[in-house]
């Protein structure tokens, strides 16, 4: 899925690119991942219509469009942008194109595509501010950039909880917008083993763990920037534990071991990230999540 640096990349990327382009045409390819919140057709209803900005919601984007409606696009595991001339080949997976130009013609027709090979994404239209209806919208945990998300509030969090803390930093409720890929690199940058469980961490492993998800977020930003992919694809050349099995630690050398955890795959040094030893839980004590 598109983590919290890819979503504010496609966000920077959009922006300009979008910026006075009007609708020329659109078509749907995959009517399954559309989800109609205003009267008639998708296609006819964004013919005409203007950008008037994009904005990033947790792992939402909403495209403002001009007659007060916008198109929030939650590309789940997936989603993907493209932006091509006319007749360029897009990649796989494609489930709707807009063919813009720019409002006053002073430019070569784009077309903007929205791919997604699971076809689990989901693209609403509706009227400006109408969130109600799309699942999760309201439901996201605060920016992880912002003065929002306090050492405080992540602590209440955390001693709240009684899972492992992998599974906690990924659910979008708590902190939006990290998954598999930034929680392995959080986990190594704090020096947690991806199986340690919340209750297991002091005040001072919470406090390093909350700096480190926002230097490893600021830092994955900047590589991503640098990396400066195509709209379609995601940079992730520069992670130092993810998907580097048998490869050695960037710190110490130890083979980068991999490991489950509900099911889904972490990378972890076993040096750098010991496992703490089991310890008697006193759920008297654990409030419930
Ligand atoms: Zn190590």
């Amino acid at each position: 899925m598109p983590e919290l640096p890819d979503l504010i990349y496609l966000e920077k990327r959009l922006s300009p690119l979008l910026a006075g382009q009007r609708i020329t045409g659109a078509e749907v390819k995959e009517p399954v991942v559309i989800r109609m919140l205003l009267p008639g057709d998708f296609a006819t209803a964004l013919s005409g219509a203007e950008f008037v900005g994009v904005r990033r919601h947790g792992p939402f984007l909403v495209f403002a469009l001009s007659g007060e409606r916008e198109l929030v696009i939650h590309p789940m595991l997936a989603g993907r942008f493209q932006w091509t001339t006319p007749g360029e080949k897009t990649s796989t997976g494609l489930a709707f194109s807009l063919e813009c130009e720019s409002a006053d013609g002073s430019t070569a027709l784009h077309c903007l595509h929205y791919l997604d090979d699971k076809k689990m994404g989901k693209v609403y239209l509706t009227h400006r501010g109408e969130y109600g209806p799309i699942p999760k919208f309201d439901e996201q945990g605060p920016n992880l950039l912002s003065p929002e998300f306090t050492l405080e509030y992540f602590q209440q969090q955390i001693k709240k909880s009684r899972k492992q803390v992998r599974v906690l930093i990924m659910e979008q409720a708590v902190v939006s917008c990290i998954g598999n890929a930034y929680a392995d690199e959080i986990l190594f940058c704090a020096g947690i083993h991806p199986k340690t469980f919340c209750y297991q961490l002091d005040d001072m492993e919470i406090a390093k763990l909350h700096q480190c998800i926002i230097e490893v977020m600021r830092w994955g930003l900047d590589e991503v920037e640098k990396a400066n992919p195509p709209l379609h694809m995601k940079a992730r050349d520069h992670v130092r534990v993810r998907n580097r099995k048998d490869q050695p630690c960037p710190r110490c050398g130890t083979k980068i071991r991999r490991a489950g955890v509900r099911g889904f795959d972490t990378f972890f040094c076993p040096t750098c990230q010991p496992l703490k030893r089991e310890q008697f839980i006193d759920w008297r004590k654990v409030s419930k999540a």
